[in-house]
């Protein structure tokens, strides 16, 4: 040993595998980047070299995650974030500034809502919530001022949905960002950059990597869209962290196989609890009984794994069902190899008035299924025995 104990434990073996081609992207769990001189620097720094500097700008486990999502998404770059949230306030404070306005679904992920209702008028930025009847016609919800405009589909809790090409054609009309939020269908069921929308985002913490164990978030388009981004990214600091990142590409290699499952079991659950004699309604776009069955087939190749069912009896017959659910457990998220439920009263809905729980079309018996991987047949049992 010609150094000292701590020396030679602190940098013997590292460095010393850069020749070893891995079959599967390792775990680069490093902040920092190793360079051989100045001008190595320099030329990071022009843009001109393949090395890295800093994880919280790039990291090599990071990037082949992004890789797959952008393959998945179809889109030229996608970013990944440390979670759904992160990804969206990422992208609003890269592309808004002071005195721009935002269209946004009045029926939006509620921390959507809150960040451009509570935070983002701090910054002077000016949101406007629609209507899902406004939203049929959204040529008319543009402005001058309009910058950006947001919106889902399908939307919690009953997956209504919305024509996802018309926002996007509106939109292109008049130069305005249109941004889907398409975290309920993933890629696989529904493209929306192919259908003209500028921005995809995601919580990758639902199907994206669906083993409900990663919490990440996604945004996807363009370069031209996706640097500014990135730009903001490298400042605001919500990039994933490499562990996660390595979990959610290996999720991302069955992204295909788990959807196509989801898509079975949520039809195959449907149609069997329609009709049930407790149930009022079941909401499924599948379903022909769904009121945008029509516009959900012409953009969707398959409906997902969500299902929303009206029970008898209101909230006291929701409780009920919902206590006696012994497979599905009862739990918030959705997109896992794990079927759950929760009540839209007691979560997303929670301290909303009669008022608004009608203004947004949800009623208190409804209960929100985010349908497994299990063996169909559980399924349906667990929920015929739940609702007696
Ligand atoms: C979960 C979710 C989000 C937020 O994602 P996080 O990963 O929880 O931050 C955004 N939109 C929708 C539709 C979601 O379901």
């Amino acid at each position: 040993m010609d150094k000292g104990f701590s020396t030679t434990l602190i940098h013997s073996g590292e460095g010393r595998f850069t020749h070893a081609t891995s079959l599967t992207t390792p775990i680069f769990e490093t902040t920092s980047y190793v360079f051989e001189n100045a001008d190595a620097i320099r030329q990071y720094n022009e843009g001109k070299s393949r090395n890295f500097l800093y994880s919280r700008y790039e990291n090599p486990t990071v990037m082949s995650a992004e890789a797959k999502v952008a393959a998945a998404d179809g889109a030229e770059r996608a970013l990944l974030f440390g979670s759904g949230m992160a990804a969206s306030t990422t992208l609003l404070m890269a592309m808004l500034n002071a005195g721009d306005e935002v269209v946004c679904s009045a029926a939006v992920y509620g921390g959507t809502f809150h960040l451009l209702n509570d935070f983002l008028p701090r910054f002077g930025v000016v949101p406007r919530f629609v209507s899902l009847e406004e939203l049929a016609c959204p040529e008319r919800l543009i402005t001058d001022r309009t910058r950006l405009f947001w919106f889902e589909s399908p939307i919690n809790p009953h997956l209504r949905c919305v024509d996802v090409r018309r926002i996007a054609t509106a939109c292109r009309a008049r130069r305005v960002v249109s941004v889907i939020d398409n975290t309920f269908a993933s890629p696989i069921n529904q493209r929306p950059l192919e259908m003209g929308v500028d921005l995809s985002m995601q919580s990758a913490s639902k199907y994206l990597n669906g083993h409900s164990d990663v919490t990440a978030g996604v945004v996807s388009g363009p370069d031209e869209l996706i640097e500014p981004v990135n730009l903001a990214r490298r400042k605001l600091g919500g990039i994933l962290d490499p562990q996660a990142a390595y979990a959610l590409g290996r999720a991302l290699k069955t992204l295909p196989l788990r959807v196509a499952r989801h898509n079975g079991n949520a039809m195959a659950v449907a149609s069997a609890i329609e009709g049930h004699p407790r149930v009022k309604r079941v909401y499924y776009p599948g379903l022909p009984s769904h009121p945008d069955h029509a516009i959900a087939t012409q953009q969707m190749s398959g409906f997902g794994g969500m299902v929303c069912l009206d029970v008898d009896g209101g909230e006291a017959g929701a409780c009920r069902v919902f206590d006696r659910l012994s497979v599905i457990k009862r739990a918030v998220s959705l997109g896992g190899t794990e079927s759950v439920c929760s009540l839209p009263i007691l979560t997303s809905q929670w301290g909303h008035t009669d008022e608004q729980l009608a203004a947004a079309g949800i009623t208190k018996g409804m209960m929100r299924l985010s349908i497994g991987l299990e063996d169909p047949e559980d399924l349906i049992a667990d929920l015929t025995q739940a609702l007696g």
